[in-house]
């Protein structure tokens, strides 16, 4: 109870800060009326009935790692759970409970982040899909919102494909839609930065996580990107990512803190209402593959591996 008034207070005290959560109640309460897709929010008996309808499932995945002083810890995972759970609403599926223990790449040294290896990352993720699919979820997408993550996911569905007998699993990586057409478009009208900060503060709402911009003046002006290394070894570590990779670390607040602009208004009305539909013409953008994923596992089960022999004519 306490916790609830504190959690309240603050969300209040956030409101007052900028003007972008002023609607912030109009706006959670339609969305609380959303089915409900959160797999432990549902009850056995409930998701039986739904199992008789549909089978896709997705698994949101995402580290929490420093991001500079207006975008918070968690903002891979907030993306990644908010396009999951648009897709659920679209396409009837559920949406297993984020999962946070994973690699966090070049943050370890900002406040709060919690690292873990790319080996036990890809495990844990292989091991959730193995329980989900003994349990019937007939598709299952490892959904994350960019990299580092993305690597995981990748090597979690490539290795229960090749490996372990087919397993109907795929990676989705959200921010593979930010440059396509009706994202481009909307992005054309926004003045300010679109980019993780816009993005983590819809997702927040859309979770019903709402809470005040941070540091809002710094916010609203965002910072010049590419100052993500100290200017004395910069250049070595570009040539080393850009040729393939290479580890590294990041050694002050200013250089990964550049993430877009949020706090600005955009067509008369805050900015986080564009952050909303990016989100949603991101998860329009993955959701194709919830048929294909359907359609390709049906096609392997009517066409069962075997031993490729010599072709009398190979084709042109
Ligand atoms: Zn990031």
């Amino acid at each position: 109870m306490d916790q609830d008034i504190t959690r309240r207070e603050f969300v209040a005290a956030g409101a007052g800060l900028v003007p972008v959560a002023a609607n912030a109640q109009a706006e959670v309460k339609p969305a609380a009326k959303e089915r409900i897709v959160r797999l432990d929010l549902l009850t056995s008996r409930e998701v039986g009935d739904w199992f008789k309808t549909n089978d896709a499932i997705f698994v949101p995945h995402g580290p929490i790692s420093g991001h500079g002083p207006w975008t918070t810890l968690g903002v891979h995972a907030h993306g990644a759970e908010a396009v999951a759970t648009l897709l659920a609403r679209k396409c009837n599926g559920l949406v297993y409970p984020t999962v946070y223990s994973c690699f966090a790449g070049a943050t370890r040294l900002y406040p709060g982040t919690v690292p873990f290896s790319y080996e036990f990352h890809i495990q844990l993720l292989k091991t959730v899909v193995r329980s989900l699919h003994a349990q019937g979820f007939g598709r299952i997408f490892l959904l994350c919102y960019t990299n580092p993550e993305d690597a995981a996911g990748l090597i979690a569905a490539r290795d229960l494909f090749d490996i372990e007998g087919e397993i109907p699993v795929a990676s989705l990586v959200a921010t593979r839609g930010m440059s396509s057409e009706p994202v481009k478009k909307l992005l054309g009208e926004y003045q300010g930065s679109a980019g993780e900060a816009i993005v983590d503060y819809a997702a927040l709402r859309l979770l019903n996580q709402e809470r005040g911009i941070a540091e809002p003046e710094l916010a609203k002006v965002g910072l010049k990107g590419g100052q993500d290394q100290n200017p004395e070894i910069r250049e070595a570590i570009n040539v080393l990512r850009s040729r393939g990779t290479r580890g590294f670390r990041y050694d002050s607040e200013r250089e990964h803190s550049s993430h877009g602009t949020v706090g600005l208004t955009w067509k008369g009305q805050p900015d986080i209402e564009l952050g909303l539909k990016i989100l949603d013409a991101l998860a329009d953008y993955l959701l194709p593959a919830v048929d294909a994923l359907k359609k390709h596992r049906d096609y392997l089960k009517e066409h069962p591996p075997k031993r490729i022999e010599k072709q009398e004519r190979l084709g042109p």
